[in-house]
């Protein structure tokens, strides 16, 4: 059988960082190996608040053109804290990546593993399998991907502008109910919310329509919709009840961290931010300086965002191999948990990030 190769372009970034990425490449190298057919080729590349400290550039010349060339792009984390551009805002490249490779899809699974604690008591938490749709290149997000976009009004009074456009739009919900299909033929019960804050803001009641429209053309799934306050507390109160959730980006950006708690922790939360031709997997968590440095950090978030690349290459390439490959991360994951072997820090148990992705790749010849 001949072997497909695909590039993926990595910036390991700042904080954990680093740790995180290369969990996961030992991963899928493990992965391509068990399953074959299939090669990943990995090229790194500079980005982040240390390399903008050293070098006065918050990413290494060319490696922009190189993401947009790559079939994936994996990304660990960026920002510091402590290093700033000098409007005082934190080190982003990764959101003007976002906006040149029209990334406008942040897909943010949270579902629920045995064994790991969830802070909910009801028992119903461990049957969370929830997913946001964040979009990820306009939104309240619209100002902060570009340096001059917030209207500094005068020294007393500063805007940012929240975006909403058709063209993003239908695209954002077209992808929500077909994500929603595809869990469906998983069992999932096909269900998407439109969250917004229809009833204050017409970029939201704007948002709303265009998603009552979208609905129409998916008579197989159930539409319905939330403001984003109940949704916040809905998702504490019965967060099993819900399947795929659309919003505008600020507000998928606090619900993603939300439903991260739900689940465990950061250390759980998977991310891919999905475009018509471009993708990048990514945790959702940030750059951790609290645990930088100390073989600490929970990989699997980027570890299951290494999934979500694999299953990004499948349908790209339609090359069962990846599917596969995707499907057995996901399994070894579970069964990491089911049966104990995974103990992340973050949890209370003993093992570091290098000793949670060894257990992994441990794990994978039992589920493949
Ligand atoms: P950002 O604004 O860049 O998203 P943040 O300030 O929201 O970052 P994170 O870096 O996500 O913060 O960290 C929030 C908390 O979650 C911190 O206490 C951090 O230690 C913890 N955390 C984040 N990621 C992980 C991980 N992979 N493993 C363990 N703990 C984590």
């Amino acid at each position: 059988m001949s072997q497909s190769t695909y590039h993926v372009a990595v910036f390991r970034g700042d904080g954990i960082g680093p740790d995180v990425t290369d969990a996961t490449i030992a991963v899928l190298e493990a992965v391509q190996k068990r399953i074959g057919g299939f090669c990943l080729n990995f090229s790194s590349y500079h980005a982040g608040a240390a390399y903008f400290r050293e070098s006065g550039r918050d990413i290494e010349q060319g490696s922009e053109q190189a993401a947009e060339q790559a079939d994936a792009i994996l990304l660990g984390a960026i920002g510091l804290p402590e290093i700033r551009y000098h409007d005082g805002t934190e080190i982003a490249p990764h959101l003007r990546l976002r906006e040149q490779l029209q990334l406008y899809a942040g897909v943010r699974p949270a579902r629920a593993y045995p064994n790991t604690p969830l802070p909910l008591a009801d028992p119903r938490a461990s049957t969370i399998d929830l997913v946001i749709v964040r979009e990820s290149t306009e939104g309240l997000f619209y100002s902060a991907a570009v340096h001059g976009r917030a209207q500094v009004a005068n020294e007393n009074e500063v805007r940012d502008t929240l975006r909403i456009t058709r063209h993003t739009t239908e695209k954002l919900h077209n992808f929500a109910f077909q994500l929603a299909r595809q869990r469906k033929n998983h069992g999932r019960p096909g269900r998407v919310t439109c969250v917004d804050k229809a009833n204050v803001f017409k970029s939201m009641a704007f948002f709303r329509k265009i998603f009552d429209e979208r609905a129409e053309q998916f008579p197989d799934i159930s539409a319905d919709h939330n403001y984003i306050d109940a949704q916040a507390l809905d998702l504490i109160r019965k967060p099993w009840s819900f399947d795929v959730m659309v919003m505008e980006n600020m507000y998928g950006d606090i619900l993603s961290d939300l439903a991260g708690g739900l689940v465990g922790g950061m250390g759980m939360a998977a991310c891919a931010e999905i475009g018509d031709h471009h993708g990048l997997f990514q945790p959702a968590h940030g750059s951790a300086p609290d645990i930088m440095g100390l073989d600490a950090a929970n990989p699997l978030a980027c570890i299951l965002s290494g999934s979500l690349l694999l299953g990004y290459l499948a349908e790209q390439s339609g090359q069962n191999q990846l599917n596969r490959a995707a499907e057995i991360i996901e399994s070894a994951v579970y069964t990491g948990f089911s049966s104990g072997r995974l103990r992340p820090l973050e949890f209370g148990g003993n093992q570091g990030t290098r000793a949670v992705a060894q257990e992994v790749i441990n794990i994978l010849p039992t589920v493949g």
